[in-house]
């Protein structure tokens, strides 16, 4: 009840906290978390710079410490996910530098199992499941699009066709919450198109990435999955969206040392994940005015950040001291939106 009354307040927006743990390349095994409680506070502090000045608290919804599974963590989100079948739209992002895994919480390592299946794997799975249940009252139809945003571009990642036109994005918010209504919409049957339609959009998404070129980390990936519901005896209809959300890295570029495409890269970046947490904070604030017009990133995700949505944010921290300022920085963004 308390939880819920705080959420009221919040406009719906949760703040989960994850750190990964150190990688077995990473020797220098010099930690920046001082404690994890289970209320959701977290304290850092830099080792390297010890004094009463380095440590800082802060507090979200939840911390996930480096042991967390990722089965742990999606038993936190299953309730959001699942409240899509009844017709709420929600939002779950992914914040952090490059390298704080993002990509291992929404999809997953390269490759991986089904036990280490993130956050979108089990959400298309789950809802599919849920949704086939013969006890429902519902019959579902589900559908998936993925796109990528890159250099405020969108690209079809579901598209077979090589010769990616841009697409546009409505920025009327329309009643089936689907701002870019070209990128193809993959229907799903069974529980192998789940598996087949990720592997697809993981495999465009790689298409001009080289070793070099890291697109993906400079780029958002959108899994949208969109559900219709109607109810069998009275024939009324359902709608939700669950958007899913890999964003680029949040590291800030030196200015002085990037130039040309690069350096567009990064103020594309820059100015999308600024445009995100405008319109969060605002959500946050029960500001009249929302600034969704400022990126397509937010344009994309309108119908789930604000109104009646449901919108949560993984924080994601590198454990490492090397990383210390670019997590502060990261904590900061989240401190301003939660
Ligand atoms: P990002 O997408 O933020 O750039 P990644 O998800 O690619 O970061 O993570 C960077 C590296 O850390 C990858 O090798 C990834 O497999 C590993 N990693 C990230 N999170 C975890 C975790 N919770 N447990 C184990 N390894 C992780
Ligand atoms: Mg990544």
């Amino acid at each position: 009840k308390m939880f819920n009354e705080i959420q009221e307040l919040k406009g719906n927006i949760r703040v989960y906290c994850r750190i990964r743990p150190f990688l077995p390349e990473q020797r220098e095994k010099q930690t920046i978390v001082d404690y994890i409680g289970e209320d959701g506070e977290l304290v850092i502090a830099n080792p390297s710079k010890p004094g009463k000045d380095s440590r800082r608290l802060f507090k979200f919804n939840k911390v996930f410490g480096l042991a967390a599974t990722q089965e742990e963590v999606f038993s936190d989100v299953q309730p959001l996910i699942r409240s899509v079948l009844d017709g709420f739209n929600v939002c779950i992002f992914a914040y952090g530098q490059t390298g704080s895994g993002k990509t291992f919480t929404m999809t997953g390592p390269n490759g991986a199992t089904k036990e280490h299946w993130g956050v979108n794997y089990r959400a298309l799975n789950d809802l599919f499941d849920i949704s086939q249940s013969r006890r429902s009252a519902l019959a579902y139809e589900m559908g998936v699009q993925m796109i990528e945003i890159y250099n405020e571009q969108v690209r079809d990642l579901l598209s077979s066709d090589s010769s990616q036109k841009k697409l546009g994005i409505l920025t009327q918010l329309q009643p089936n919450g689907l701002a870019v209504p070209d990128a193809s919409m993959q229907p799903v049957n069974s529980s192998s198109d789940v598996m087949e339609i990720m592997e697809v959009g993981l495999r465009n998404r790689a298409v001009g990435a080289t070793a070099l070129n890291e697109r993906s980390s400079r780029s958002h990936s959108v899994v949208t999955i969109n559900v219709r519901g109607k109810d069998l005896k009275t024939g009324a209809a359902l709608l939700g969206n669950l958007h899913l959300v890999d964003l680029a890295g949040s590291e800030r570029v030196d200015r002085s040392e990037v130039t040309g495409d690069r350096l567009k890269e990064a103020q594309h970046i820059n100015k999308s994940l600024s445009a995100l947490g405008d319109v969060i904070f605002a959500l946050a604030q029960k500001s009249t005015h929302v600034p969704y017009r400022n990126s397509k990133l937010t344009q994309v995700l309108q119908s789930s950040l604000g109104g009646q949505a449901k919108t949560l944010m993984f924080v994601q921290l590198n454990p490492d001291v090397n990383s210390f300022s670019e997590s502060l920085s990261t904590l900061k963004f989240a401190e301003r939106v939660s």
